[in-house]
This record gives C-alpha cells, sequence and structure tokens, in this order.
C-alpha cells in the first residue's frame, strides 16, 4: 500500500502523457515497441500479485503497487475479474490468473472508470472477452477524463478497452455457481461505482466506495461526492450481515462492523467541514483549522495527504 502514492505518480504518468516518461536503456522490450511500451515493460516486472482466497470460489488478487484490488468468481466459464489494475501489468496479471486457476478469465467487470481499475481492459479485451461496466464507465472512458484533484488528464480509450455490455441500475449474472448482484450507487467515488455482491458466497467488493487504511479518494470531477460515499456504504450495509467479507477498493479484507467505522469516520469528516463551512471558513483557514488530527495520522500518509483530503472535501460541500 505505501507505493499507491507513487503509483497514482507514476502510472497516471505513463496514461496521461505517454512517451513523456524517461526509459531506461535496460528495459525489456521488443524490436517493435515505442518508448511508452518500455516504461510500462519495466514496471511490469516490479509489480507483484498476491492471490488471497476470500471464500468458496471467490478470491482477492492483490498487487504490490497499491493500485485497485481485483476479485475473482472461479466457475465453468472461467474466472471472471472484478476490474483489471494499471495498463502495463497485464501480462503479468494473465500469467498470476492462467497458474492459480488454470483458466483465463472468462469475463470482466469493471467496478468504475478510473485507470487503476480499468488499465488492463484493452490486452484483456483483445482475448474476447466480454466487459461489464455501468453506462457512464463507458462514456467517461470513450471520452477521455480530466480528474482535477490530481491534475491528470487520461485521453479516450480504445474500443477494445471498453465495455461492451453496459447497465444503468443493476443486473444479475448467474454463472460459476453464483447469483452474482451488480447494482450501480450514484455519485460517490465516482457516478459510475458498482457494487458486486457474491450472494452464495456472502461476499462484496466494493470498488473504489471504499478504502481500507487510508483516505478515500472523491473524484468530484467525475461526479463523485461525501454524501454518495456515506449513500453508497449504507446500501453495502444493508447487504452485509456479520459473517460478510468485503473487498475494498484499496487496502486489506474487511468485516461489516469494519465498515461501521469506515462510515462512522465519513459522517465525522464531513460534519466537521460542513460546519467550517457554514461558519464561513476559507479553504486556507479550514486547512490551518487541522480539523481532522485524529485520522490524519493513520490514514492521512498513504495516499492522501491531511491536506489534499480535507480540500476535497471542501470543495465537494462548498458547491
Ligand atoms: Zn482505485
Ligand atoms: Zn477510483
Amino acid at each position: 500500500m505505501t507505493s499507491l502514492k507513487s503509483l497514482l505518480a507514476t502510472a497516471l504518468v505513463t496514461v496521461g502523457l505517454g512517451g513523456a516518461i524517461a526509459v531506461p536503456t535496460h528495459a525489456h522490450t521488443n524490436a517493435h515497441t515505442h518508448s511508452n511500451d518500455a516504461a510500462v515493460a519495466q514496471a511490469e516486472d516490479a509489480v507483484t500479485f498476491q492471490v488471497i482466497p476470500v471464500r468458496g470460489n471467490v478470491y482477492m488478487v492483490s498487487g504490490s503497487n497499491g493500485a485497485g484490488n481485483i476479485g475473482v468468481l472461479t466457475g465453468e466459464i472461467g474466472p471472471i475479474l472484478i476490474d483489471s489494475q494499471v495498463p502495463g501489468v497485464t501480462n503479468n496479471l494473465q500469467n498470476v490468473i492462467l497458474s492459480e486457476f488454470n483458466r483465463r478469465a472468462g469475463l470482466l467487470i469493471n467496478t468504475h472508470w478510473h485507470f487503476d481499475h480499468t488499465g488492463g481492459n484493452r490486452v484483456l479485451g483483445e482475448t474476447g472477452l466480454t466487459i461489464i461496466a455501468h453506462e457512464n464507465v463507458r462514456e467517461r472512458m470513450a471520452a477521455g477524463q480530466v480528474i482535477e484533484a490530481l491534475d491528470r488528464t487520461i485521453p479516450p480509450a480504445p474500443a477494445e478497452a471498453l465495455p461492451a455490455v453496459t447497465f444503468t441500475d443493476s443486473m444479475v449474472l448467474h454463472v460459476n455457481g453464483e447469483a452474482t448482484q451488480i447494482f450501480h450507487v450514484s455519485n460517490a467515488h465516482t457516478d459510475g461505482d458498482t457494487i458486486i455482491h457474491f450472494k452464495n458466497a456472502n461476499v462484496i467488493h466494493t470498488g473504489d466506495v471504499v478504502f481500507n487504511g487510508l483516505y478515500p479518494f472523491i473524484d468530484v470531477s467525475s461526479g463523485g461526492s461525501i454524501n454518495g460515499m456515506i449513500d453508497g456504504v449504507d446500501q453495502i450495509l444493508a447487504i452485509a450481515n456479520d459473517d460478510t467479507k468485503l473487498i475494498p477498493g484499496h487496502g486489506p479484507l474487511l468485516t461489516r462492523a469494519e465498515l461501521v467505522e469506515y462510515r462512522t469516520m465519513l459522517v465525522t469528516v464531513r460534519d466537521r467541514m460542513a460546519a467550517a463551512i457554514a461558519e464561513g471558513k476559507t479553504l486556507e483557514q479550514v486547512l490551518a483549522m487541522n480539523l481532522n488530527a485524529d485520522y490524519d495520522e493513520t490514514l492521512g500518509n498513504i495516499f492522501l495527504s491531511p491536506e489534499q483530503f480535507a480540500t476535497i472535501l471542501y470543495n465537494d460541500l462548498s458547491r
């Protein structure tokens, strides 16, 4: 997890600026690859994946780069993947899937459009597997995006990376021995967030509505909001019980009780910021107040700094 910040610094540049990256000459490349592929190939060597059994035929695949956690549901059509990590590590990821589960991925569901959850779409899509996502995910990927809070530009995705099957509200997949419930939560981390509920296994992949152990990013420029995050968590809590295992977008597995603590944190930081804004505080004044000092030490040193997180909340709640 500690490398998530550097991942965002490098992978977003890889996606957004392509060949602008300086490429070490020793990177392994084929003769026909260009400089951006070389940078990506080098990144691939550095990333390792850990396969964590969750319950039944559900697994979590977690990358050493701290990018989005992948959920896997094994069964007759081959592993169904939830999210596809960053670009440039997909061959490595495919090898891990093949060696662990003896099958190529049979289907891919994206929890939202961010590059660290859809980065493998192009390579996986080229194998002919079907990609499923909320309609806003396809729209945002096709159009290209600017993440204002991180000052990053993501170019439009190629056709083979785009979800071929989209939905608006919810759908159910009856494959691999599961009734997999797939549903949209509105304007939470983005405007395309999807929760995946493996009912038989009693496992839920929350996407980036939940960050476990670090401040969550809320992508206001993609339609996200702190209030939507809290509503999304409430919808997850409503379908979870004490035995449910939760795969967060980032960080280790968590329980329902830990999700309740996460909700308390979200409500607390929301209410503190709303009160400061109601008092007419400027962003500068709010930052000087260190409103979330009690959380900053544990949650504010892995990805978003306390200042970045407070700025996102301020911009969201003062709209
Ligand atoms: Zn993410
Ligand atoms: Zn995200």
